[in-house]
């Protein structure tokens, strides 16, 4: 049972995030926290939220606030992070984390200081699916893990293209929307952690402003496997996938790179494929939720913690290094 306050009118929150919170027994959102006194208002309004506040202040100094959801753009999490953890307040954040490693690695590091739970929502290795996955992995199924293909070129729909196209200052652009998804979701199936990374970006009519909207590229892990990704906001025509491909087996897993709990997994062997169907399916965003809550209770771990984050994002900022100077990027965190 835990009182939350939102900072961001957000989509994600209106979609995703004000239900996931709402499942947890006996919780309430009592604030949300807007640039905007309006969309505040607005926001509070549609949803039932008892204040709607353009003052962040106000958000902070509420001591009945334990937890505090993070949705603003990209290059706004930092300040507010640190200021909510400087309140004390357990925090949620989106991904990445940051803008730079910097000020993502001082964000960590004022969450353990401070003693309170600092995690990313990154939603896809909360999927059954993919749990599934690294279940398969962990459990030496697939044998070694030679290579992995990432199939994340999706379509932006237009209610979600506003400064991910345009703003290269809020952080938009392909590789930090949804690169940082990859790295995350290929590091927790295979538990392990990419040490390098080459990328080409392009814009193809989407993205402006410099801002990338499609790249591809490959990240070697430190175990040796190969990873192959491609991401873009322009693809209205192709399904995407995940495939963790080893030694002894490959799962095959399709229409799963999504918010929703669906998806199909086969693992194949030779010639042979079975369909494996033995997963969860639960609301991905209600289980980071709850594991954050748990990790608060002092009886569980986040999802992702804020460790993942900086995983997620230093690999995105090498793609993003990589794709603008055409060389092989180191990864570290
Ligand atoms: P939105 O564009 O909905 O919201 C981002 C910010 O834009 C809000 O904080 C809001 O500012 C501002 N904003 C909203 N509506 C308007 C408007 N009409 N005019 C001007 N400004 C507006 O972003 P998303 O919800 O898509 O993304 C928010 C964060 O969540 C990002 O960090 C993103 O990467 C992450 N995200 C994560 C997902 C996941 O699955 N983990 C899925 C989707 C997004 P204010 O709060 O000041 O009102």
């Amino acid at each position: 049972m835990t009182t939350w306050g939102l900072i961001g009118a957000s989509n994600v929150s209106r979609q995703f995030m004000v239900n996931a919170i709402r499942a947890q027994a006996g919780n309430q959102i009592v604030a949300v926290c807007s640039g905007n006194a309006e969309r505040a208002a607005a926001f509070a309004t549609e949803f039932q939220i008892p204040v709607g506040t353009d003052s962040l202040d106000a958000l902070l100094g509420n001591p009945a606030i334990d937890a505090i959801y993070i949705s603003t753009t990209n290059d706004q999490h930092y300040l507010q992070a640190m200021a909510a953890i400087a309140a004390g307040k357990h925090v949620l954040c989106e991904k990445p984390l940051a803008m730079n490693l910097t000020d993502a690695q001082a964000m960590v590091s004022a969450a353990e200081a401070a003693g309170v739970v600092f995690a990313t929502n990154h939603h896809l290795r909360n999927a059954g699916l993919h749990r599934r996955i690294q279940a398969l992995v962990a459990g030496g199924e697939l044998g070694e893990i030679l290579f992995v293909r990432i199939f994340h070129a999706v379509f932006l729909p237009p209610f979600l293209q506003g400064w991910r196209i345009d703003k290269p200052a809020a952080g938009g652009g392909v590789i930090l929307d949804i690169t940082v998804h990859d790295a995350d979701t290929v590091r927790f199936a295979l538990s392990d952690d990419p040490v390098e990374v080459t990328a080409l970006a392009a814009s193809q009519g989407m993205g402006v402003a410099g801002l990338a909207d499609g790249v591809m590229g490959v990240m070697r892990m430190a175990g040796g496997a190969l990873v192959q990704f491609h991401d873009a906001f322009t693809t209205e025509h192709v399904a995407t996938g995940f495939e963790v491909i080893g030694t002894k087996g490959a799962a095959i897993a399709r229409n799963c790179m999504t918010q929703q709990p669906v998806g199909k997994l086969i693992l194949r062997r030779g010639q042979e494929e079975t369909l494996v169907d033995d997963y969860e399916r639960n609301d991905l965003y209600t289980r980071s939720v709850a594991n954050f809550e748990a990790a608060i209770a002092g009886s569980g771990v986040p999802s992702a913690s804020g460790t993942d984050g900086l995983w997620s994002l230093a690999t995105a900022l090498a793609v993003q290094e990589s794709a603008s100077n055409g060389c092989a990027v180191k990864v570290a965190i």
